[in-house]
């Protein structure tokens, strides 16, 4: 790649991880770097040498850039955003800057599952050449070809992120699903699925996309597609409970060690990504049988008195909250809320399955749940620690104590890790009293 970006005069946006990582990166490209946060406590506190710190900006600052690169939390709309677009300004968003120095480039986008296929894909690749998870998890493509250069970079790419990525143009490009999310962000449902469907939007005959043949999520582009279903014939599909990799029998279902149905396409996905690797067929059966998911994704916190605790954190919407209870076939006390996001809940109230036998709200959008219900028993409370007393209080053996929100966790936490490890705490509390009783 041309170094197009030494001696320029670049504004780095935002001094995120992702933020700190394109400024190294910039640095190394030899680049003038001035960083800018709207947040100036943040701007003050970045650690980043050779750079810059802008503490005002305004239209002819702005104007003596010759790039922008943004990060992520930085919307389409932000001001000064919209001031360098009117000035020709070229704007790349971290992951796409940080994509032109990648000569091997995955990337996994989609409502959900996304974190679970790229963690899954990055095993299965090491099997056979180096390869690294990256993007929203973390570890920013900025620093990941910096520090593994000539990996296969496979990376988790957020709506957010694909705002500005106009030439982003990874060698293999997949969307796990897409279902109502981040409206208050991106206004519109449109908007949203427009933006996921942009990942495939640079794709040549020589990339490829990976598609599940069971939604209606297909490339407008010519490249070379491989595909997965659980309910049609494709490269990777299911036949008396094994997924098959076309005519080779790859694993029987039960000995994924990921589970429920929503788990079977993040598997199937990662195989057919594998499979453009050429990664042989018992290796990528050693990773299914061994990769269990994230914390915080439907996991088992615990058993206590015949009781199951789960904590689904992770779950920020509707379509993950269901994929989740869908996979539990035990009767469920459900912890649902958080913070306002545009959802519209009477969709989950309509397909929760009937053994969810009651539902506590909780956070900013409890009375919203409590208006949006139809069918099913609710208690309002004011935060999680409330939630948790009123369901151990209901719950009879064999119940599961399910966390599954299905809205952001931000009114009341730092982020879903903070909220998993909140309720992780209130389940081994729980457990401490009972056995000093
Ligand atoms: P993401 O990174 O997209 O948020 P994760 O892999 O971290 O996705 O999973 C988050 C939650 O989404 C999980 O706890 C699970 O409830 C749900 N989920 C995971 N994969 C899928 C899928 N393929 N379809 C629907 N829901 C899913």
């Amino acid at each position: 790649m041309k170094n197009n970006f030494k001696h320029k005069n670049v504004l780095v946006y935002g001094v995120s991880i992702s933020g700190e990582w394109a400024s190294r990166l910039l640095n190394k490209l030899k680049a003038n770097v001035y960083i800018y946060d709207d947040d100036k406590g943040r701007l003050n506190k970045a650690k980043i040498k050779n750079a810059y710190l802008i503490h005002e900006l305004n239209e002819m600052l702005i104007g003596q850039f010759d790039f922008l690169v943004v990060s992520p939390s930085i919307p389409l709309d932000n001001p000064y955003l919209m001031i360098a677009k009117r000035l020709n300004k070229r704007i790349y968003s971290e992951v796409e800057f940080a994509s032109l120095f990648s000569r091997n480039l995955v990337a996994i986008t989609g409502t959900n599952g996304k974190t679970t296929t790229v963690e899954l894909t990055a095993k299965m690749l090491s099997k056979k050449c180096k390869a690294v998870a990256c993007g929203n998890n973390g570890y920013p493509l900025s620093r990941a070809v910096i520090e593994n250069k000539r990996a296969v970079h496979v990376v988790e790419v957020s709506s957010f992120m694909l705002e500005h990525s106009s030439s982003f143009n990874p060698h293999i490009a997949t969307i796990t699903n897409i279902a109502p999310d981040h409206i208050i962000r991106h206004k519109t449902m449109d908007e949203y699925t427009q933006l996921k469907f942009s990942i495939f939007k640079n794709l040549t005959i020589k990339d490829y996309a990976v598609i599940n043949l069971d939604l209606d999520i297909r490339p407008s582009r010519d490249c070379i597609c491989i595909t997965y279903s659980q309910k049609h014939m494709a490269d990777i599909y299911l036949k008396n409970g094994y997924i098959y990799l076309r005519e080779n029998r790859l694993i029987a279902l039960n000995e994924l060690k990921l589970k429920g149905e929503h788990n079977i396409y993040n598997a199937m996905c990662a195989i057919a990504i594998a499979y453009i690797y050429k990664v042989p067929l018992n290796k990528m059966r050693e990773v299914l049988r061994e990769y269990n998911s994230a914390e915080f994704r439907a996991q088992v916190v615990g058993k206590i008195n015949d009781i199951t605790f789960i904590n689904d954190s992770k779950s920020t919407n509707i379509a993950s909250t269901l994929a989740c209870v869908n996979s539990l076939n035990t009767s469920i006390i459900l912890l649902l809320g958080g913070q306002e996001k545009g959802l519209d809940y009477s969709e989950l109230f309509k397909s929760l399955p009937k053994r969810i036998k009651q539902v506590v709200a909780f956070g900013e959008i409890a009375d919203k749940l409590v208006m949006q219900n139809t069918d099913f028993k609710i208690e309002k409370v004011d935060d999680l620690n409330s939630a948790f007393e009123f369901a151990v209080n209901i719950a009879n053996p064999l119940d599961a104590i399910v966390l599954s929100p299905a809205s952001a966790s931000y009114d009341q936490f730092l982020n879903y890790i903070e909220r998993g490890k909140a309720f992780n705490n209130l389940v081994h509390e729980y457990e401490k009293n009972r056995q000093n009783r």
